[in-house]
């Protein structure tokens, strides 16, 4: 899978330079890079009644920013545990589920409700590093 730079914002291909360093072994990568178009809903770590959260996430995280994918069972877009690049908010880790979103969805988290409002619901391109195994 390779990822033209050209797709890239100067700020966010630093930034994907920087996280996708190698670590390791160069021979076993510890991400694979995939690009994804998909819906981008927000919600809040609450506690709030109308995102149905506790101030806390999934993985047991109390982390104002992240995202959420479809819970266990269900199709999701990213496993847990991928860092992603998302348009608009910076990079993130999926850290979370939602029991409403979808298999094409990801909702992203903001530190109040209010912040979540204001994204609202676009289709957006992300880029992730999932982990490999
Ligand atoms: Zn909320």
């Amino acid at each position: 899978m390779t990822l033209s730079s050209r797709a890239l914002g100067a700020t966010s291909l630093v930034a994907l330079l920087f996280l996708a360093a190698p670590t390791g072994d160069a021979a076993r990568p510890a991400n694979r890079r995939v690009r994804k178009k998909v819906i981008a809903t927000a919600y809040c770590l609450g506690p709030c009644r109308t995102c149905e959260t506790q101030g806390l996430t999934s993985t047991g995280t109390r982390g104002r920013r992240g995202v959420a994918v479809a819970r266990r069972g269900h199709k999701r877009v990213l496993p847990l545990g991928s860092s992603i690049w998302v348009p608009g908010y910076g990079w993130a880790r999926v850290d979370d589920v939602g029991g409403g979103v979808g298999r094409t969805q990801i909702d992203v988290r903001f530190r109040t409700h209010r912040l979540a409002s204001q994204w609202g619901k676009r289709q957006i391109q992300v880029v992730a590093l999932v982990p490999n195994g």
